[in-house]
């Protein structure tokens, strides 16, 4: 419980659009950054970490999406940039995207970094001052939340951790973001380190872990637990199907099960209640197909075999009673509907489509154009579409870029 009475909550942060667009060897074209982002303020997640207003090719997609956020399409997902503490990317960022509301300002905390990463060129003195003349800055120029990230905090002495997140407090932030960047904390180091952080701090906590040690959703939320328990609201950060750097970060779905079905989690801790977990099986086929890796066999909640027994006694025992091998039921997921897929003809739109082929695409999708010219503007922007993601739409991309061109054009736009 708060001090006001009302009991924190855990709420959730994805980074997808960041933490897993920034991962090795994968990447989201802008439509499909944006596509997430969609999906996420459909399934109720509270703040998508959309990009990096600092680099140039991100920065037509992300005014578009304030866009589509003014325009009520993403709302009320909060749009959050990431950038490095410095007044530099600041002053960048409201040059970039002037309507960038949320920010998280990062900045490495630990002996190791600060010695071996900045050699010389910043101390612990001059990290805290960096941090707080980035953050006044930000709220001067019109940052209506401001994350206060601490790189590498599980490596962080804790004294100076908090030190450090005091500054922030007292220069305007209202979040600090525990990164656990090398994916080295257990749920018992974590738990300890956040409670006494939380507990000095009095700010909310967010929990960002990677699974070097295959602990990160074990992580994740034994740092939220020690949050609430100080007494602060939490945002744990997560990544559709687990992308992120590395061995990937916290699984969105998996934390959600965690949370509402872990023993001492369920009914003790609030997660947002707006959270839709029926929008899971959506927005995780969505995701493997974008990045183009596909989803484990034995993935929590969205995996092949999730739901699957096939052993004699355990077959027996969920066809009696699905309690006895299933935690949870799989319609809670949003599966269980059948899929139709065409075996026949098919015609596909794609970058070389003519008129009519285009017509009868969107014809079966019933979506219908005033006249002629209205198709043609449209067929342009799929074939564009379609240049942009380099394989072939899924229908929510085809309906998106139909009912909103405009904001499709300028997420196609990019000028080096
Ligand atoms: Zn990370």
């Amino acid at each position: 419980m708060t001090k006001n009475g009302r009991q924190n909550k855990i709420y959730l942060l994805d980074v997808t659009n960041r933490d897993g667009v920034q991962t090795s060897r994968i990447c989201l074209s802008k439509l499909q950054k944006t596509m997430i982002n969609i999906l996420l303020n459909k399934m109720g997640v509270a703040q998508s970490e959309f990009g990096f207003p600092v680099t140039r090719h991100e920065v037509n997609y992300l005014n578009a999406n304030l866009e589509l956020a003014a325009m009520g399409v993403i709302s009320p997902l909060r749009l959050s940039g990431w950038l490095r503490a410095t007044k530099e990317d600041v002053t960048t960022t409201f040059r970039n995207v002037p309507g960038i509301k949320s920010l998280n300002l990062s900045i490495s905390t630990s002996d190791q970094m600060i010695m071996n990463k900045f050699k010389g060129k910043l101390d612990h003195v001059s990290v805290i001052r960096e941090m707080t003349e980035a953050t006044r800055l930000a709220r001067e120029l019109g940052a209506e939340t401001i994350g206060v990230n601490a790189e590498d905090a599980s490596r962080t002495r804790i004294e100076y951790l908090i030190e450090f997140s005091l500054a922030a407090k007292a220069a305007g932030a209202d979040r600090i973001r525990y990164c656990d960047t090398l994916g080295c904390d257990t749920p018992f180091s974590i738990y300890e380190r956040i409670h006494k952080l939380a507990e000095a701090v009095q700010l909310p906590m967010e929990i960002h872990c990677h699974n070097d040690l295959g602990m990160v959703v074990a992580n994740s939320v034994a740092g939220a637990k020690a949050a609430v328990d100080a007494g602060v609201d939490t945002y744990i950060n997560t990544c559709v199907n687990g992308m992120g750097e590395r061995a990937g970060n916290a699984d969105l779905v998996s934390c959600i099960l965690a949370i509402r079905y872990g023993a001492d989690m369920a009914g003790a801790y609030a997660l947002d209640e707006k959270i839709d977990l029926k929008k899971a099986w959506k927005i995780c086929k969505y995701a493997s197909y974008a990045f183009g890796v596909s989803i484990p066999i034995n993935q929590p909640g969205i995996g092949a075999n999730a739901f699957a027994h096939e052993s004699g006694i355990h077959a027996d025992g969920a066809l009696k009673d699905r309690r006895n091998y299933e935690l949870y039921d799989f319609e809670e997921l949003g599966r269980g509907e059948p899929e139709i897929i065409d075996t026949g003809r098919q015609i596909t739109a794609g970058e070389y489509s003519g008129i009519k082929g285009f017509r009868n695409v969107y014809d079966k999708m019933e979506i219908v154009f005033h006249d002629d010219a209205e198709a043609a503007r449209v067929l342009e922007l799929v074939r564009y579409a379609n240049v942009h993601n380099q394989k072939p739409l899924v229908e929510d991309e085809l309906r998106f870029v139909a009912e909103y061109p405009e904001v499709a054009r300028k997420i196609f736009t990019m000028t080096p």
